[in-house]
């Protein structure tokens, strides 16, 4: 099947006489004819379903489609992007260890790595993504358990040169985790440039239709557990009387014990009709990325001609600093969000987006309705001009998320919205 096909069918496969559609299975418990076949259950010497704090047969459909989509073996799906972040990183380290992540990534991400992790006695250490072979090296420390980037960087809209990373992390014998919340297995899939394990926040595009809050963790399989660095995989769990990952379950290791021990224990498992949204969401992914991809790349040159803007960042214009990344690894398109600068700082933008009419103020992104955001007066507010300076925002920032409607509405908008700076 091709990844159009994959959307619609994978994950869910009825029989004869069963619903076409994906049955939302409310239940939490499940239930068995003996007490041993439960003993098995809890033993993980047999597979099933017993409690949807760990799993449920509507978002195992749902799992089993987007592992697919992702070309990974095994998922798990999260009650948050966040979430997602969180047990990808917390299942191979523990206090003491150390990893690094690129430093530009989604703000969220940054203050769990940065601050919540730290407490947890997890230090991370960001580097430039654009940094030498070299410079990232040195980083390493003997203690770093992984490597950590996102494929279009969440407000930056840097493209990860995937493939350096993955190189990097492996010599290192660690495992690369990729963010692909942006780009999505429609316009990118990072397994195939070997990155280990892809998450996403399928709050967004994976959704699209701002219904549903979600996460998942998909698992490549194609990591190598068995190395000293990581004896939580290769030695007994004696939370499973001495179950050991990688004996028994092979290459699904890590999304294994992702689910049985993390999950079991921290519980952010979504409810099945939640995943039942995702999942309508999913059907039409293919289809909405390539015109998100084709309106935003007409916004991006609409914008870039204006002379009341100052700079526009979209990967997909010739003049980006990353258009060759994103030719290599965003063939088909950049996605819809692009960041762009209305010469006049802050008052400028806020007349501008406050001029709009058919974009919607919201802290959304990826959404099928066109969406804007000034960072300056909301995400960012509390940071002074120079601290936005820093953290690469200009003052007459705005993000745009362009969705699905009439290019022609959507650049009318702008123009009305441009007249009003
Ligand atoms: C939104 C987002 C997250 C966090 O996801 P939530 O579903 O909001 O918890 C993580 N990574 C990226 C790139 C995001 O855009």
């Amino acid at each position: 099947m091709r990844i159009e096909t994959k959307c619609l069918h994978e994950g869910y496969h009825p029989q004869n006489g069963e619903p076409r559609v994906l049955p939302i299975y409310q239940s939490t418990t499940y239930t068995y004819d003996s007490t041993e076949h439960i003993g098995k259950l809890f033993d993980l010497t047999a597979q099933g379903y017993f409690y949807s704090r760990i799993s449920n047969p509507t978002v195992g459909a749902v799992e089993d489609k987007i592992a697919a989509l992702e070309g990974g073996i095994g998922a798990l799906c999260t009650t948050s992007g966040q979430a997602a972040s969180l047990i990808s990183i917390l299942n191979i380290l523990q206090a003491g260890d150390h990893f690094i992540s690129v430093s530009k990534i989604y703000g969220g991400t940054i203050n769990l790595f940065a601050v919540t992790l730290k407490k947890l006695g997890i230090e991370c250490t960001f580097v430039d993504p654009d940094a030498s072979d070299e410079a990232i090296q040195k980083q390493f420390r003997p203690n770093t358990k992984a490597v950590f980037g996102e494929t279009i960087a969440n407000p930056a809209l840097s493209v990860l040169d995937i493939e350096k990373f993955a190189r990097i992390a492996h010599q290192n014998q660690v495992p690369l985790i990729v963010d692909n919340t942006f780009a999505t297995p429609i316009l990118c899939r990072p397994i195939e440039f070997g990155a280990d394990v892809v998450i996403h926040s399928t709050t967004k595009y994976m959704d699209g239709h701002a219904v549903q809050l979600g996460g998942i963790i998909v698992d490549s399989g194609n990591f190598d557990w068995n190395n000293e660095k990581f004896p939580e995989f290769n030695e007994p769990d004696e939370s499973y009387h001495g179950v050991i990952y990688t004996k028994n379950f092979g290459k699904a290791a890590y999304i294994t014990k992702a689910r049985v021990q993390l999950m079991r224990d921290i519980g952010a498992y979504p409810a099945a009709h939640t995943a039942f949204l995702l999942n309508l969401g999913l059907e039409t992914l293919a289809l909405r990325m390539e015109r998100h991809c084709l309106n935003a790349q007409k916004v991006a040159e609409y914008l870039n001609g204006s002379d009341k803007v100052e700079y526009v960042n979209y990967p997909g214009l010739q003049n980006n600093a990353y258009y060759s990344l994103a030719q290599k690894y965003l063939p088909l398109g950049c996605s819809g969000v692009i960041s762009f600068s209305i010469k006049g700082g802050r008052e400028a933008a806020v007349r501008f987006m406050d001029g709009l009419q058919l974009a919607s103020n919201v802290v959304h992104v990826a959404d099928i309705r066109t969406c804007v955001l000034h960072p300056a007066s909301s995400t960012h507010r509390q940071l002074t001009d120079e601290q936005l300076k820093a953290a690469g925002i200009t003052p007459g920032l705005i993000r745009l998320s362009v969705g699905l409607e009439n290019i022609h509405d959507i650049l009318e908008d702008l123009e009305q919205g441009l007249a009003k700076v």
